[in-house]
């Protein structure tokens, strides 16, 4: 096998291990080696979900789909034509792993157990010849006409999937591409002073938070430090910029019985025509008998948040290698032919539910098809 003829993929998740059994999958002929720093491959996937790994999301409308992703929407529009969770479905389905969808759109194994995924994506590697070198930590990769040298290791073709590294990304910088600076995504809100830290477990179904110009409506958690659920996470995860840029200090507004106007909750409050969780409903009422008061107070309760905590669930990072340099047809560097880029190392981030490793799914798809053909 001449190296003219081999793919390097650096990073074993599940972008990495995606590309490498896909470029296996359009070409046997290719010799594919994927490097690994540390002893275990996807090691995310095993940790991601609680345990279970949420695979994907059962929106099957790329339209749709792109909604859930605050960078890297547009670009995805495209991919998700050529592989989106239907494909997924049916690839892991096509190994004998069945999926199963959840009341909210989440797809998890049957099995509910990560594992399931793991033994899956290594055993398909191992059938299709991909070979597999852990502990491998790279010292250095140059480029010379079209051959990558990466340490003793020769190849024509390069993927970089190695996640939110900074590796990765000094990597991508060395090739000549710009990286979008790194910040958190999906994390809940820290409200030191809020009055109702007192009534953590309290769950409402359907609010509205609004952070400056962002706005999400979904289920909102009551917890001991501030709030959490849904609602806040995928407002975190479209504010994260700008709230990074504001040191995590800022007003979050609940509006919590999810109103169009403040009229429409004043109605609501004179004819007693809302719910809200029994506990709650008193702590707020008390605040005024004044149905205009207590209408201001319901439309656009404000708290003040003050730092965030990581959500143990699910958290990503927003940044990454800058989008336009990238081809989305193909996953290929615009500026350094024979690079390809996979999951998260680009600035690409979802919101919970799936989308995060849909995108690895989909880019690792991409970047191992074209490393395959050529
Ligand atoms: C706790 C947690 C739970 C999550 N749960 C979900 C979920 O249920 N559903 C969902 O969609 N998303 C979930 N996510 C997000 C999801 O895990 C990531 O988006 C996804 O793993 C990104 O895949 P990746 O292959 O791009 O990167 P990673 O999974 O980060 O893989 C990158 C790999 O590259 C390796 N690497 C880095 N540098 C080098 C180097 N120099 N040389 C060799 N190897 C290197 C790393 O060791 C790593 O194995 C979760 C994230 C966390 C943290």
């Amino acid at each position: 096998m001449t190296s003219l003829n081999r793919t390097i993929v650096v990073g074993g998740g599940a972008a990495g291990v995606f590309a490498a059994i896909t470029s296996k999958e359009v070409n046997p002929e290719r010799e594919v080696i994927l490097l690994e720093k540390s002893n275990q491959l996807l090691s995310k996937v095993r940790i991601s979900g609680g345990g279970r790994c949420n695979v994907t999301h059962a929106c099957f409308e790329p339209k749709e789909l792109i909604q859930n992703y605050p960078r890297g929407s547009k670009e995805l529009l495209g991919p998700f034509y050529h592989f989106q969770p239907l494909d997924t479905i049916a690839w892991f389905k096509k190994q004998g792993v069945e999926l199963k969808t959840e009341a909210d759109g989440r797809m998890f194994p049957l099995t509910n157990s990560s594992q399931t995924i793991i033994d899956c994506l290594l055993n398909v590697a191992g059938k299709k010849g991909v070979i597999i070198h852990k502990m491998h930590r790279i010292e250095s990769v140059k480029k010379e006409q079209e051959l990558f040298s990466i340490d003793s290791l020769a190849a024509n073709r390069l993927i970089l999937a190695t996640g939110s590294s900074t590796w990765g990304h000094e990597m991508a910088a060395s090739f000549g591409h710009t990286i979008i600076q790194p910040v958190p995504s999906l994390f809940t809100f820290n409200v030191p002073t809020s009055p109702l830290l007192d009534l953590p477990g309290i769950t409402l179904e359907k609010v509205i938070l609004t952070i400056d110009n962002y706005s999400q409506k979904g289920p909102l958690l009551l917890t001991h430090w501030g709030f959490s659920g849904p609602a806040a996470l995928k407002l975190s995860a479209f504010a994260a910029r700008a709230l990074y840029k504001k040191n995590y200090q800022d007003t979050l507004y609940i509006n919590w019985i999810a109103a169009k106007n403040e009229e429409e909750v004043f109605q609501a409050v004179i004819n007693k025509r809302f719910e809200l969780p029994a506990k709650l409903a008193a702590r707020l009422l008390s605040f005024s008998k004044d149905p205009r008061i207590l209408a201001k107070k319901l439309y656009r309760d404000p708290y003040n948040i003050e730092g965030t905590t990581l959500n143990k669930q699910e958290f990503v990072t927003a940044g990454g290698v800058c989008l336009k340099e990238v081809d989305f047809k193909t996953m290929q560097s615009r500026l350094c032919p024979g690079l390809y880029f996979a999951g998260e190392i680009l600035d690409i981030d979802g919101i919970t539910g799936g989308f995060n490793f849909q995108n690895a799914w989909t880019t690792g798809f991409l970047a191992g098809k074209s490393t395959g053909f050529t």
